[in-house]
């Protein structure tokens, strides 16, 4: 398999013309795509966020993508996701997340479909060899299409330090598989899955990456680079470089080296284009930056623990630090996912379902995943602060983004 990752740099608004570049020098898809082709185009969009945030595919790289994939007459193009672990319970979440990503105007422009992914039909397929997952409930949508282009974004991961190619293909399994995967060892499961779903090309949208906790503007990191490649894992491990992480720490992309018989490294990847040492950044860890930001804070998180609750957690924890209560929150400690053993604490919050077991010892928050307004009470509640407060500058908050916004988008 050609393993070379190009880059190219997106000039201006010009980001059709990198997506056009990095893809032809990578090789072009032309030994990929016929006349009689059904094409996947997977996005990640783990949860209703806008484009542009680093936080999902941009729509206007999944847009290029799709236009180029159109001109190669391919029988069927499907743009499709399913939000993660967490968003997927509610058809609603992804339907949702195609709106706000802007992804609903490119398919209606396109004449393409989208499809909600978390809505498909499943089939149960049997993974051999497996490491810990040897089966899982996959859309059929994905087991049908003849070419899967993942589009990740550049970001870093609490879990598992990278989110790239390999991991994005959690989009194509059923809500109930993707908690699974948690439980059974994510990097590992993310190598199962990906024996019998590996996309067959990756575009991977670096034009604005996240970092640590994936709080929007704080964890953005604007690099200006999009990437292209035919072989999953080749591109993976330049993405890694990129964010200036060690692939020796990236679990499952060392299970994929180690099955593929590969280094886990840049040895024998022609990387061509942009020269990307230029833009390689330091993209900080969810922990590196969960302790800069909140050092009082503890968090227990047991291997269960996804993005449902993280992502409420972190949410509610910038609510109250931009309230002005991060002294009140000194000495907090937070349960969340299948925590065997918990020690008691004065101040102590217990998240989500998993986590049940330690509901008595503090203040819990169910539900999974527990909503963004129950986790928000029952931090404060731990902390001892006004939650009426938390929950107005919250509102505050997402009034004053949503008018710029619409301000941005008008102009
Ligand atoms: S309770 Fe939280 S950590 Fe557990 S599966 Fe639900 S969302 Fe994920």
């Amino acid at each position: 398999m050609e393993r070379t990752v190009a880059f190219a740099k997106v000039e201006g608004e010009d980001v059709e013309g990198a997506v056009r570049h990095a893809v032809s020098l990578s090789g072009g898809l032309d030994r990929l795509i016929s006349s009689t082709s059904r094409v996947l185009v997977k996005p990640n969009l783990w949860s209703p966020q806008r484009s542009g945030t680093g936080s999902i595919t941009d729509a206007s790289v999944t847009e290029a993508v799709t236009k180029l994939v159109l001109e190669y007459g391919a029988r069927s193009v499907v743009i499709g996701d399913g939000c993660g672990a967490g968003y997927d319970g509610h058809a609603w979440s992804t339907d949702e997340a195609f709106v706000t990503s802007g992804l609903r105007d490119v398919a209606n422009r396109l004449g393409v479909e989208l499809r909600n992914l978390n809505s498909d039909a499943f089939e149960e397929v049997e993974i051999p060899d497996a490491r810990v997952m040897d089966r899982v409930k996959i859309a059929r949508t994905a087991l049908e299409s003849d070419v899967i282009i993942s589009v990740p974004v550049l970001k870093s991961h609490i879990r598992t330090h990278v989110t790239l190619s390999l991991k994005n293909m959690k989009g194509v399994i059923a809500g109930a598989e993707k908690r699974k995967t948690h439980r059974l060892g994510l990097d590992q499961a993310i190598v199962d899955l990906n024996r019998v779903v590996c996309p067959h090309f990756v575009v991977l949208d670096a034009t604005m990456g996240m970092q640590g906790l994936w709080s929007y503007p704080d964890d953005c990191v604007s690099i200006g680079l999009v990437g292209a490649g035919a072989h999953a894992l080749s591109v993976d491990l330049a993405g890694a470089w990129l964010m200036g992480i060690d692939p020796n720490r990236v679990m499952h992309l060392r299970y994929r080296a180690q099955d593929e018989g590969l280094p886990v490294g840049l040895e024998g990847i022609p990387l061509v284009g942009e020269p990307v040492e230029a833009y390689r950044a330091k993209f900080k860890t969810g922990f590196e930056v969960f302790s800069e930001r909140y050092p009082g804070v503890t968090i227990l998180q047991g291997e269960s623990a996804c993005t449902g609750c993280t992502s409420e957690l972190v949410t509610a924890l910038k609510y109250l630090d931009i309230s002005g209560y991060s002294p009140e929150m000194a000495g907090l400690h937070i349960v969340l996912g299948d925590v065997a053993e918990v020690s008691p604490a004065a101040k102590l919050a217990v998240l989500g379902r998993c986590a049940a077991a330690h509901a008595p010892l503090g203040v819990f928050a169910g539900g999974c995943p527990p909503s963004e307004e129950t986790v928000i009470r029952a931090l404060c509640e731990a902390s001892h602060v006004d939650p009426a407060a938390v929950l107005y500058t919250r509102d505050r908050t997402r009034r004053e983004l949503w008018d710029s916004t619409r301000e941005s988008l008008e102009h």
